[in-house]
């Protein structure tokens, strides 16, 4: 007899199952996959690189308590993520920053001056109501053609204009030369890799692991009292409202014989080809090898659900299976999938952390 079934063993899940566990709860997590971490596993591929399995996974909170926790599991590779777009033919920062405008206009902006620059083109007067115009009001329609249309119908299939302003606002403007992707005080990747971190959340008496196992499987053979549910919330309920939309990825994984591949971690390419961008995994682990393997990034509608699509309608529809959850007594949902929330590594340990911390869940 457990105390709960957590199901999904990706971050969330884990945080769950071991704060659970720490206050002597006997945890059952249940995963479909044939590994832990979910979507931050990780592993030593065929030439020895150790890759992302499901594409690139940079840590990076403000959330001190989150920082505080996972780093009772793991050290961390103090690394600060860079990223460059290929815009024009030319590999500039992105975010945008003062170099990335005197790179393209060759123009000799300054750091007291750039906001001239920034009010001359931006549509300041614009109501902000979605991803474009988040983007156009910051740095006008030119820049916002630039690096974010193409991008954004590549990554998610729609118009930018039919996306949540959230979307882009993950992407700042600088008025500085600062060109680090995160400014977050707390950002690395763990030493040793995520899945050595999650296998150390998991190393504990009360806890027990099943994988290559479906909840719906043996949701009436095992015996639980409570459960954590992590994997996607309409799936719980049969789709009886209809599916939720994900956006998937399909990744083509390429190693070469050299030892750098491209002059940063990730290169986006807004414009070109057709996947949304190049990432070079050594860069993460500091790892010193005389091959090196990159991730091309194609996103698809159909595949593993890997991102909510934040906009309206499905906001709506997440809202009708969240009212039904609302009634089940001993079952709580949560993570990426169960709360339909396209949420960052931090804000998945958070919610977990809080979840169990709140104590209605005990
Ligand atoms: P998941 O990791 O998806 O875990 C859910 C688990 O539930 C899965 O293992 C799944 O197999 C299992 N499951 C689902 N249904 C069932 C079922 N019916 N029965 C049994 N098991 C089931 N965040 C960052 O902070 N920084 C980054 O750089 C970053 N990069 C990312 C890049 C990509 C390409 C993607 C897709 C995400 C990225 N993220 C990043 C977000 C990060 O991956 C998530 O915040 C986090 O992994 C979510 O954890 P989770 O436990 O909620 O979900
Ligand atoms: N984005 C863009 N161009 C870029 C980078 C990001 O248009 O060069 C937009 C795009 O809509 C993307 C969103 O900003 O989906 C968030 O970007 P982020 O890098 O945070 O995406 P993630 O790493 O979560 O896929």
């Amino acid at each position: 007899m457990f105390d709960f079934l957590v199901v999904g063993c990706g971050l969330s899940g884990v945080t769950c199952a071991r704060l659970l566990a720490e206050k002597g709860k006997r945890v059952l997590v249940a995963d479909r996959r044939s590994h832990i971490g979910g979507n931050v596993f990780d592993s030593y591929n065929e030439d020895g690189i150790l890759i992302h399995n499901y594409g690139p996974h940079i840590f990076h909170t403000n959330i001190k308590e989150v920082w505080d926790f996972l780093s009772r599991f793991t050290e961390w590779y103090y690394y600060q993520h860079r990223v460059l777009a290929f815009v024009n033919g030319k590999m500039v920062p992105i975010p945008i920053n003062l170099d990335t405008v005197n790179m393209l206009y060759g123009t000799d902006y300054d750091s007291r001056n750039i906001s001239a620059f920034y009010d001359q083109v931006r549509d300041s007067d614009r109501e902000v109501t979605n991803a474009e115009d988040m983007v156009i009001s910051k740095v006008g329609q030119e820049l916002y053609e630039l690096f974010f249309k193409g991008y954004t119908i590549k990554q998610w299939g729609l118009q930018p204009k039919d996306l949540d302003k959230e979307v882009t606002a993950r992407i700042p403007v600088r008025y500085s030369r600062d060109d680090r992707y995160f400014t977050d005080r707390y950002q690395g990747v763990p030493a040793q890799g995520y899945t050595k971190m999650i296998e150390k959340m998991l190393d504990h008496s009360n806890i027990s692991i099943l994988l290559n196992t479906d909840f719906k499987d043996i949701q009436n053979e095992i015996k639980y009292s409570k459960i954590i549910f992590t994997g996607p919330i309409d799936y719980y309920f049969d789709y009886k409202y209809g599916r939720l939309p994900y956006r998937s990825i399909r990744f083509e994984f390429v190693t070469y014989n050299m030892e750098y591949y491209q002059p940063v971690a990730t290169v986006n390419y807004p414009n070109d080809y057709d996947f949304t961008r190049i990432t070079e995994f050594k860069y993460f682990t500091g790892q010193k090898s005389d091959k090196t393997t990159i991730v091309k990034e194609y996103s698809t509608s159909d595949g593993e659900p890997y991102y909510p699509i934040p906009r309206r309608e499905n906001r709506e529809l997440y809202q009708l299976y969240r009212q039904e959850a609302e009634k089940l007594g001993n079952v709580r949902f949560i993570g990426r999938l169960g709360l339909y929330k396209y949420a960052n590594m931090d804000i998945v340990v958070k919610d977990a952390m809080d979840l169990v911390k709140g104590g209605d869940v005990l």
